[in-house]
This record gives C-alpha cells, sequence and structure tokens, in this order.
C-alpha cells in the first residue's frame, strides 16, 4: 500500500525518474494479476488446463521480472510478447473467438511502442517497435483464422462468453490507455529534463566559472546588441575597462589561491554596484569589461563608484586580511566608431591611469 502511494506520488509529482527495474516491475506485477484473473475466470467456468495454464504463466512472470532484474530486458520483453500471442491463441482453441483474448495483441501494440521507447536495450529503436507490432498483429489473425476452422475445444456458456469479451476488451482499452498516459509522462519528463539542462548549458557557455559573471564571448554578444540599439534607436552607451592593480604580487605574496579569492570578492562589487541593465563580464585574467546603459558622464559616475567600493573592500582569506585597488578606463559609445575602437579607447584609458599611479578613473 505504501508502495503504491509512493508510486501515484512519484508518478503525479513527476520529479523522480522511476528506474528501468521499477518501472518494469510494475508492468509485470499488472500482467500477473491480470493472469490470477483469468485462472480464476477458466477455473469458474470450467475450462480447467485454461486455469492451470494462467497459474503456471503467474510463476513464469515472475522468471521474466528475475530476468529482467539480471538486466536481460530484452529477453524478457521478447518472452512476454510470445507468452500473449500463445495465451491468446490457447485461449481461442479452448474458448473461442468470441471470447475475445485475442485482444490483448491489439493492446501489446501499444505495451510495445512504450517498452521500446523506455527500456535501453531498445534504444528506442522503431525496428523492434514495427516488429514486435507485426508480431501482434501476426498473433491477432493466427486466433481469426484458427476460429474459422476449429471448434472451441471447451466452449463456455453464451453469457460467459459475453462477459469474457467484454471483460477482455475492456482490459483492452485500459491498457492502450495507460501505456499512452505513460509514454506521455516519460516523454514530457525526458523533455523536461532536456530543458533544464539546456538552460544549465546556456548558463555555463555564458559564464566564467570562477567569478559567475558573464565571459568574454557572452560579452561579444552583448556589445553588439548594444551597439545595434545605438544605430537604431540612438540610445548611447559607455564602456568600462577596469584592471586589478599589482595583482600579480598578490598570487606571489599569498598564493594563487588568495588571488582568486580577491577576483571572486571584486567581481561582486562589480555586481552590486550595477544596475539591472548594466553589464560586466571577466574580459581577461584579472580585467573587467562593463557596458553602462548611459552617457560619459554616467559611465564615469559608476566607475568612480566601483572605484571607491573596492578601495574599501577588505578580503579575507587564508588568515591574511587583504586589499586591492583598480585603475579604470572609461570610453562612450560615438556613431560611426565601430566596437573594436571603442574597447581599444577605454583599454588606452586604463593603460594612462596606470602609467599616472593607478587606482583612478581616466575618461579622456
Ligand atoms: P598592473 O597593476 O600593471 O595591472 O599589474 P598586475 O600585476 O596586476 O598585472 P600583470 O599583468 O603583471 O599580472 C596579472 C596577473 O594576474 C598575472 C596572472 O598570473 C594573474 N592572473 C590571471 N588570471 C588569474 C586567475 O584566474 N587567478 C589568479 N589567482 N591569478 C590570475
Ligand atoms: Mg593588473
Ligand atoms: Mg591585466
Amino acid at each position: 500500500m505504501g508502495n503504491l502511494k509512493h508510486y501515484y506520488e512519484t508518478l503525479k509529482n513527476g520529479d523522480v525518474f522511476f528506474d528501468e527495474y521499477r518501472k518494469s516491475a510494475l508492468i509485470m506485477n499488472a500482467v500477473t494479476i491480470l493472469h490470477v484473473v483469468f485462472a480464476i475466470f477458466f477455473w469458474a467456468t470450467g475450462v480447467t488446463i485454461m486455469g492451470v495454464y494462467n497459474v503456471a504463466i503467474v510463476a513464469a512472470y515472475q522468471g521474466i521480472l528475475m530476468l529482467i532484474k539480471k538486466k536481460k530486458t530484452y529477453l524478457a520483453y521478447v518472452l512476454t510478447c510470445i507468452e500473449v500471442v500463445v495465451h491468446a491463441v490457447l485461449a481461442t482453441l479452448f474458448v473461442g473467438f468470441s471470447s475475445g483474448f485475442q485482444v490483448y495483441c491489439v493492446a501489446m501494440i501499444a505495451v510495445s511502442c512504450y517498452i521500446t521507447f523506455v527500456w535501453e536495450c531498445f534504444k528506442k529503436g522503431t525496428r523492434e517497435t514495427l516488429l514486435f507490432s507485426l508480431f501482434s498483429m501476426f498473433g491477432y489473425f493466427v486466433c481469426y483464422v484458427l476460429s474459422l476452422y476449429c471448434e472451441p475445444i471447451k466452449p463456455v456458456h453464451e453469457i460467459a462468453q459475453t462477459i469474457m469479451y467484454i471483460v477482455n476488451a475492456l482490459f483492452m482499452f485500459i491498457i492502450i490507455f495507460c501505456f499512452m498516459m505513460l509514454l506521455f509522462w516519460d516523454i514530457n519528463h525526458r523533455s523536461d529534463r532536456l530543458a533544464a539542462k539546456n538552460s544549465q548549458l546556456d548558463e555555463m557557455s555564458k559564464k566564467d566559472p570562477l567569478t559567475k559573471l558573464y565571459n568574454r564571448r557572452y560579452m561579444n554578444y552583448e556589445l553588439n546588441r548594444r551597439m545595434s540599439y545605438l544605430i537604431g534607436e540612438g540610445r548611447l552607451f559607455g564602456l568600462i575597462m577596469a584592471d586589478i592593480d599589482n595583482f600579480k604580487n598578490v598570487n606571489d605574496t599569498y598564493g594563487h589561491d588568495a588571488g582568486d579569492d580577491v577576483l571572486i570578492a571584486v567581481a561582486n562589487e562589480f555586481t552590486k554596484a550595477l544596475r539591472g541593465d548594466d553589464c560586466v563580464c571577466r574580459w581577461g585574467g584579472e580585467e573587467f569589461l562593463v557596458v553602462i546603459n548611459g552617457n560619459h558622464q554616467v559611465t564615469s559616475d559608476v566607475a568612480e563608484r566601483i572605484r571607491k567600493r573596492v578601495e574599501d573592500l577588505t578580503i579575507d582569506t587564508n588568515g591574511h586580511q587583504l586589499k586591492v585597488t583598480m585603475t579604470f578606463g572609461v570610453s562612450e559609445s560615438i556613431p560611426g566608431l565601430r566596437m573594436e575602437r571603442l574597447i581599444q579607447i577605454a583599454d588606452e584609458r586604463l593603460y594612462k591611469g596606470k602609467q599616472d599611479g593607478k587606482n583612478c578613473v581616466v575618461n579622456e
């Protein structure tokens, strides 16, 4: 009971993916229950041989489940298909086509679609789906042809036969419905997982793993976007090229890990200082490029704000308290100038700042 509740919750939430064995166990248990129903039915109607046969089949399905456990899933499903067809043929021989046991051959097509899609051993092969479906069709027509030439060995009462037909047809619809739902559930779950993986990969392709800022590749895309806004709508933007001063000393004195901590801490200051429509990236080793939505004055003010934040920052690393400064070069978007040139201007101003004594903003 607890198990059933767990299965239901898992299906409903769709957050835990059933492994192959649990799915197969569920299916095999359902098939076993079906054969128990058949066994009772045949005993009750006096078709003892079919009753015994169904009891044997219930035991056989435990063997099939063992095969699945041992990862012999391909063989397990082939045996299941053979069993379904053999049962349909025998039941037709004993109680006639009108009892409707051949309908499980039809239901088997839906089961085969699901199994060949879900079980790894079939590798989602449509060839197997076709082969199993053809085999199901073959089973159905064998039953039909047999019914044309052979009288039922153990004919049952007309009412019992009608009940059998209705029950079998009902089971057929339930099986087809359930397996189609399971197939859709599985497809949906897989596509959700794929979408989540894609957005994760998309995020990874845009970000620098150390600082979690955008990387240079994404920034190039962002810069092109800003350029097209400038050309199309005249929307101004500014660039800030920033570089940590004497960063090599940090690495040399406190080690590379301490250097990494400084990079992370500085990156956080950029993120905190900027507004949502501004964009910052790690342009190179200890260089950051920022694109600001605004004119030259706004961009210079932002650069000064970040400079101050970094200057005031104390970074705890490996028991040391580090202080760093940064130098900034600012350029403005001038219609007609290519992006490469704007970056170059910011870079030249940054270089000038380094020459002038560092820890400053140069905007002309
Ligand atoms: P300046 O003030 O002129 O910019 O001097 P600087 O020492 O900051 O510049 P320099 O170009 O001489 O050294 C930059 C150093 O940054 C060298 C390199 O090892 C270090 N670096 C680059 N990327 C990383 C990184 O991801 N982690 C760490 N820890 N260090 C890095
Ligand atoms: Mg530097
Ligand atoms: Mg540098």
